[in-house]
């Protein structure tokens, strides 16, 4: 039986790494439905909404989501869809695998980590507010529940993928309450895994670290905000936001999308590289038991990007999106 999936090309470039992604998840053989969904600044211009309810709908109805990045304006406009869209569907867990890929140059050639961040409270609450002019507040909600739930999530994630250890990432040295509670909550749960390592570590020094020696981290549990900055850095530890996959989890839905944004500066070249989408894409096949599709679609990027011949500009190439896809085929071939 087919599986329902909905895709959401989103704005920017995000219309051209789904299409690209797409052919390239039906050429592993997987049967797929594939069905149409709107959200971002695009549908927003024409329908007022930048996530309609019946998009939120068909998700509820499909199987899984994939979806491309949706833009966001700063500093005014309508709340994010992305942030919309976590919260309708209750998305609690954002997972980021960030593994090093072969052929793509960096600086460490052994990262092989994970980020779960918690997606629906923190800074992005929402709740801003003018106390008086040229005063603004902004308040950051942590609960006993939404860290419970992210916790336990980070131990059965390293659990069920048979990793050693967790660490959980705070700035409770200055926000005594609010990160003091998530840390509480994660010692709690880090209880009952007692064949994983639990170890915390503040924020900041937890970006040195990663930047100095990444391999020291295998599962890290965070905050929204903290999760949000931490996940970019990780992302750079393996060449950056076109190769770096993502999903957002909750109870019963599940949305897969890459890390990276809507690439205004090169939306419409057709040079946008949709290896996150894919690797996302990969999630979204494991999370639909499709796991012989999942391991023969890394296979392929792998090859690819390995062989060093067929790499987009952000990696250094100069092939377009058409000719990666191309490769892609040929190597799934
Ligand atoms: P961005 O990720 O769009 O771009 C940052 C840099 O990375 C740019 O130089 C861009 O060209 C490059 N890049 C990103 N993805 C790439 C890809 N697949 N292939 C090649 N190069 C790629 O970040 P930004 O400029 O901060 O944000 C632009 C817009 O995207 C904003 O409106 C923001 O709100 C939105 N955004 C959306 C999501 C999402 O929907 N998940 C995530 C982040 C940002």
């Amino acid at each position: 039986m087919a599986h329902k999936v909905t895709y959401i090309p989103g704005d920017g470039i995000g219309p051209e790494v789904m299409e690209a992604a797409i052919a390239v998840i039906d050429a592993t053989g997987v049967s797929i439905e594939w069905e149409k969904g709107e959200a971002g600044a695009e549908v927003e211009a024409r329908v007022g909404t930048n996530l309609p309810t019946s998009t939120l709908e068909q998700i509820i109805r499909s199987h899984a989501t994939l979806k491309g990045p949706t833009e966001t304006g700063v500093g005014k406009g309508a709340k994010s869809a992305n942030v919309a869209l976590r919260k309708s569907l209750d998305l609690y867990a954002n997972l980021r695998p960030v593994k090093s890929i072969p052929g793509v140059k960096t600086r460490y050639e052994d990262v092989d980590l994970v980020v779960v961040r918690e997606n629906t409270e923190d800074l992005y609450s929402g709740l801003e507010h003018i106390v008086v002019p040229g005063v603004v507040e902004s308040i950051k909600i942590i609960t006993e529940k939404a860290s419970t739930r992210i916790a336990r999530f980070a131990f059965e994630h390293a659990r069920k993928h048979g990793r050693k250890k967790v660490t959980a990432v705070h700035k409770a040295n200055i926000m005594k309450l609010s990160d003091g509670l998530f840390l509480e909550c994660c010692r709690n749960v880090s209880r009952a895994y007692p064949e994983i390592e639990y170890t915390e570590i503040i924020v900041d020094n937890c970006c040195l670290q990663l930047v100095r020696d990444p391999s020291r981290f295998d599962v890290l549990v965070l905050e929204n905000l903290y999760g949000d900055i931490v996940s970019d850095l990780c992302a750079g530890l393996v060449g950056g936001l076109g190769v770096v996959p993502g999903a957002n989890i909750g109870e019963v839905n599940a949305v897969f999308e890459a890390v990276h944004g809507t690439a205004p500066d090169i939306a419409g070249k057709g040079i946008a590289n949709p290896t996150a989408l894919l690797l996302s894409a990969e999630l979204m096949l494991q999370h639909l038991g499709e796991m012989d599709a999942a391991k023969r679609l890394r296979g392929a990027i792998e090859r690819v990007l390995g062989e060093g011949r067929v790499l987009n500009p952000d990696l250094g190439g100069t092939a377009t999106t058409k000719e990666y896809v191309e490769a892609l085929k040929a190597a799934l071939a």
